[in-house]
């Protein structure tokens, strides 16, 4: 089948807790997995979190000029599933921290 999809090996697993530009309804978005320590961030209610993901719309990902410090967070939630959701690009077998690697779904 020659429109089957190619997923990446890493993929977001049930339960792992995501940051997001807040733009989940976009129609594609970018995956990043931290190596080593996960991300630590304060909400604006004052409580803490830590995440390993981090996910930005394809025009976040744009504005932020290919630099993930520039994409700006606006959420966090928990990933629902084990279904394997990332695809592999042209460029991109896999999942690296600070590479691209656009989601089509
Ligand atoms: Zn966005």
């Amino acid at each position: 089948m020659s429109d089957e999809k190619q997923y990446t090996e890493v993929q977001p697993k049930h339960n792992d807790p995501i940051i997001h530009c807040g733009h989940l309804g976009a129609s594609n978005h970018h995956f990043f997995k931290v190596s080593g320590e996960p991300i630590k961030f304060c909400r604006p209610d004052g409580t803490f979190g830590k995440a390993e993901w981090l996910v930005a719309c394809n025009v976040c990902w744009e504005k932020a000029k290919g630099d993930l410090r520039n994409i700006r967070i606006c959420g966090d939630g928990t990933w629902i599933g084990d279904e394997p959701a990332i695809t592999k690009t042209e460029d991109t077998g896999r999942v690296y921290e600070n590479k691209i690697d656009p989601l089509a779904n």
